[in-house]
Formats: C-alpha cells, sequence, structure tokens
C-alpha cells in the first residue's frame, strides 16, 4: 500500500484537497463528539452488531458481482452503492455515534476485502466517500430526530412515511452534493444529468433506501427478521449489474454519449417510426476541423480533453429527444426527430456557433501551465422527407456528402444536403 505521502490525493488540484480535508475533518470530529456524549445502551450494541453482521455476509457472498460491478463501471456514472442498505438504518436507529461507527466499519471492512483490488479506487476516494457517508447518516439522524420511524410508540402511518420519505431524499441529496462537489472541483463542470443520476440510477438507490427503512424496522420489532433483507439485497445488486453492464455496451467510454452501434440502433428505430408516422426527421455529422493539428500541438490528452468538453457541449445543446452519439475519431452525430431541412440547419448553426465559443482549458504537452485552446466543427446535415427513406445508410452518406462539401467551403461552417432523401 502507497504510505500517505505517495497519495495521488497531492496531486489533484488545492481546492479538491481543501475540499477533501475539510470533510474528513469534519465527518471524524462528528463522530468522536457523538461517541463521546452519547448514552450508549446493550439494546443499541445489539443493533449495530446485527448491521455489521448483516453487511459482512452479504459483502463476503457477493464479493465476485460487487466487483465486476466496479470493473464495467463508469467513472462519475453512480456514486452510491448497497452500503446504503446498512447505513440508512444506522442512521436511523442507532445513537449518532455508533451510526458513524458503523460507516467506519462498512467501508473500512469495503475496502479491504474488495475495492483495493479494483484499480483506480484509491484510499483517499473510499476515505472521503466513508466521511461523506457519515456525514450523510448525521443529516438522516437529524431529519429523524424526534419521530419514532419505525412505528414503536405508535407514531401514525402519515408521519412515519412522510419522515422515511424526506429521511430518504436527505440521503439522496447530501450524497450527491457532497460528491459532485468534488468531481466537479478536479474535473469542471459536469453534465447536469451527472449530479443525481439518471433514472435507472435513482430507482436502484430508492429501492435500496426502502430496503434499508425496512431494515430498520426489522431491527427495532423482531431484529432476526433483518435476516429476510438479504436476498432482496442480492437481487438488487444484480440489477445494478445489468444496469452498469447495459451501459458499457452502449455508452462511448471517452466522451460518455452513445457509442456508434448504440446510435444507429436508436436512429435506424427512429428512422422506421418517422416513416410510418410521415413526419420529418434529420442527421448532423459534425466533424472537428484540423483536430490533428491539436493533437500535434497540445498532445493526445489534451485532445482528449477538448473531445470530452465538445462533446459536453453537443449533449447540452442537443437535450431531450435529439440522441447524440459519437461515431468515431473526433466525429459525432445527432437525430433530430421531427425536424425538417430548415429546422435542422438552424440546431447545426447553433451548434456550430456553440462549439466555436467554447474554450478548452487543458494541460500544455511539456510545461505545466493551462492552455486556452479553441476548436471548430463543421456540420453536414441531411433531412428525410415526410414519408422518407427508412435507410440510414442512405442518409448518413447525404450528411456525409453536405459534410465533404463543408470542409471543402473553408470549415467552420454547415451544409446541407440537397432534399433529395425521400423514398
Ligand atoms: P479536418 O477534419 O478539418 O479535415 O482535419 P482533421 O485533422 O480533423 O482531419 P482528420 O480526420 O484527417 O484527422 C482526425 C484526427 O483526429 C486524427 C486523429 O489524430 C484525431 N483523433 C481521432 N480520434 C481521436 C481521439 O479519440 N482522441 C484524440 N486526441 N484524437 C483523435
Ligand atoms: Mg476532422
Ligand atoms: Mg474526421
Amino acid at each position: 500500500m502507497s504510505t500517505a505521502k505517495q497519495w495521488s490525493l497531492w496531486q489533484a488540484p488545492l481546492r479538491v484537497i481543501a475540499l477533501v480535508l475539510c470533510i474528513d475533518t469534519l465527518a471524524a470530529t462528528y463522530g468522536i463528539w457523538a461517541l463521546a456524549r452519547e448514552h450508549i445502551t446493550g439494546t443499541d450494541l445489539l443493533r449495530l452488531g446485527l448491521l455489521a453482521l448483516l453487511s459482512v455476509a452479504y459483502l463476503e457472498v457477493s464479493r465476485q458481482v460487487e466487483h465486476r460491478r466496479r470493473l464495467f463501471q463508469v467513472d462519475g456514472s453512480s456514486h452510491m452503492d448497497m452500503v446504503a442498505v446498512w447505513a440508512f438504518p444506522g442512521a436511523l436507529v442507532l445513537p449518532r455515534g455508533l451510526a458513524a461507527l458503523l460507516v467506519v466499519f462498512l467501508y473500512a471492512h469495503l475496502w479491504t476485502r474488495s475495492w483495493k483490488s479494483v484499480d483506480g479506487i484509491r484510499l483517499h476516494r473510499i476515505t472521503y466517500t466513508g466521511a461523506v457517508a457519515i456525514l450523510i447518516c448525521a443529516a438522516v439522524a437529524t431529519v429523524a430526530a424526534g419521530t419514532d420511524v419505525t412505528g414503536e410508540f405508535g407514531s401514525s402511518a402519515a408521519v412515519v412515511i412522510a419522515t422515511l420519505l424526506l429521511a430518504a431524499v436527505t440521503y439522496r441529496v447530501v450524497n450527491a452534493a457532497l460528491i459532485s462537489s468534488v468531481i466537479f472541483l478536479s474535473r469542471g463542470a459536469s453534465r447536469p444529468s451527472n449530479l443525481f443520476g439518471s433514472v435507472s440510477d435513482n430507482v436502484v438507490e430508492f429501492a435500496t433506501l426502502g430496503l434499508g427503512a425496512m431494515s430498520a424496522l426489522a431491527l427495532v420489532r423482531v431484529p432476526w427478521f433483518a435476516v429476510m433483507i438479504l436476498p432482496a439485497v442480492f437481487l438488487l445488486q444484480y440489477h445494478a449489474l445489468l444496469r452498469d453492464l447495459v451501459q458499457a455496451a452502449t455508452m462511448d467510454a471517452k466522451t460518455e454519449l452513445l457509442n456508434a452501434a448504440a446510435w444507429r440502433q436508436l436512429a435506424q428505430r427512429e428512422l422506421g417510426r418517422a416513416a410510418r408516422q410521415q413526419t420529418p426527421t434529420a442527421v448532423l455529422v459534425i466533424d472537428m476541423d484540423r483536430f490533428k493539428h491539436i493533437n500535434d500541438t497540445h498532445g493526445h490528452l489534451a485532445g482528449d480533453t477538448v473531445l470530452r468538453s465538445v462533446a459536453d457541449v453537443l449533449a447540452d445543446e442537443l437535450r431531450g429527444y435529439d440522441a447524440v452519439g459519437r461515431f468515431g475519431g473526433e466525429e459525432f452525430v445527432a437525430l433530430l426527430p421531427g425536424a425538417d431541412g430548415e429546422a435542422a440547419l438552424a440546431v447545426a448553426e447553433r451548434l456550430r456557433r456553440r462549439v466555436e465559443a467554447t474554450e478548452v482549458i487543458v494541460e500544455g504537452r511539456n510545461a505545466p501551465e493551462r492552455q486556452r485552446v479553441h476548436v471548430t466543427a463543421s456540420v453536414g446535415v441531411a433531412a428525410t422527407l415526410s414519408a422518407g427513406t427508412t435507410d440510414l445508410d442512405y442518409v448518413l452518406r447525404a450528411a456525409d456528402d453536405a459534410l465533404y462539401a463543408a470542409k471543402h467551403g473553408g470549415r467552420n461552417t454547415v451544409r446541407v444536403a440537397p432534399a433529395r432523401v425521400a423514398a
């Protein structure tokens, strides 16, 4: 294991180091303060022991699946894990200090038995994730304070459900805020969808929290019954693995846009639908201008940073129904359902202008100082007429011809294919 001096954290920007140390210190201070001032009963210790035991049993049985899941997980795609199944009930029914202790135990166990062997997951990252979890538990405990969340003393169903919902949302929001801020500070703006994850991420997270709430109920009412949660947690973990595999199969890892195969499939389906409903559809092919020069000047890594920034711009500009993908190299494709030639030209022009206005900060090739890079793109547009062709390759060829014309027209420009793409 690397010593503290060699931690990759120290290579991070100063603002990241400051935030990480701040959160770590805050969590440690809070945990110790809570442990020192609380009265802990035998029942509390029993509940802590049972939650720790269940988490160990779960992790030991599911290590292989969890390991595979982490390998396929795209960085930043999902910041949470099954830890919530144990940490959430801990926050709800344990004294604050014991809940913090449980979190330390959960992450220490995860680190030694699972994450240490996955490349790229560093000790300082797991420490930060654990510290965040301790603060989340503090927030959840505050939200649930004063309410008997397991209905033990006869609280009404409405109060219990409302409190649990609020506690679950608190868990999710505080988690997203603290994890996103470190990602934001180290990598710059991330896409808005990354903040709270995709719909499927949220389904998994709230199902995890739901199981956590059931563990809490079991712990207080019929402790041994908490064992019954385990099969459902395994099922949820398989679902998460499936989700990550689907994402890995359809997403371009460099830009987080759709990959070429997934985009083709989606575009083909959309063309068929448009033909049936007799609506137009347009395809844009977007190629970076003189990209080789960017690589030659600043290096390939800087080129990759530029590609990612352009992808972010495209995704941001083409939200909603417009599918955007990376076709290969420095070439992107977008599908605009319902857009005729004129509308597609307007969108393409808007995209071109936004790319032109984007300034990307990259690390210099030799010099440590950062450099500002500006890029431009040429765009080829092809629109199908109503009841037009369903042959995707035909439309793509037309857009590609238009792109070629745009390159010949001096680059940083848009060209539309002649309206001959009818059936
Ligand atoms: P133009 O399109 O304006 O004619 O010029 P260009 O220099 O962009 O043309 P070309 O298509 O010949 O070259 C594309 C370059 O893009 C070559 C390659 O080095 C670079 N490239 C392709 N994929 C990647 C990538 O994933 N990362 C980086 N950094 N560069 C890439
Ligand atoms: Mg190019
Ligand atoms: Mg190219």
